[in-house]
């Protein structure tokens, strides 16, 4: 597991940092071969959220969201966006590629061991499809925008 990956999942909701570890530490040996799990984004603060609204709106570049600052789960340290490191080099979003030839495509592989944890995939969503997304089941924004914060700003869970 890379530095940028273990400190993205250090600045998740204290309740879930234990099991992305253990999430991405299978994904890396099932991945057997050129592919190792990074994640990209985790906590992402409302201002960060705030800015990539704006993204497409009152700011340059192309729409990247709908969720303004509170309305995604990542705003609670929930989620996780993920590529895949190939030879420890080149970044993949690649969904489709059997990096370790076993039968069964390296994105979808990771997939099946978020599920078993009880993660929601973004590319299994029928209007949207996020596939770089994973976040924990059960959760909106809506319940979670009205819980209490602790000390550190995670809610209250
Ligand atoms: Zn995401």
């Amino acid at each position: 597991m890379d530095k940028p990956t273990q400190q993205r999942i250090q600045a998740l909701h204290p309740t879930v940092r234990d099991e992305v570890l253990k999430i991405i530490g299978e994904c890396d040996k099932a991945l057997i071969g050129k592919a190792k799990v990074r994640i990209t984004q985790g906590l992402r603060t409302d201002a960060e959220q705030a800015a990539l609204y704006a993204q497409g709106r009152t700011a340059a570049g192309p729409k990247v969201t709908n969720a303004k600052a509170g309305q995604s789960i990542h705003n609670y340290g929930f989620a996780v966006d993920i590529c895949l490191i190939i030879d420890g080099k080149v970044a993949s979003w690649e969904t489709a590629k059997d990096w370790d030839n076993d039968g069964v495509a390296d994105w979808m592989e990771c997939v099946a061991i978020f599920a078993r944890y009880g993660w929601t995939w973004g590319g299994s969503w029928k209007t949207f499809k996020d596939m770089p997304h994973f976040e924990k089941r059960g959760l909106t924004w809506q319940a979670l925008s009205k819980k209490k914060k602790d000390k550190a700003g995670y809610v209250i869970v």
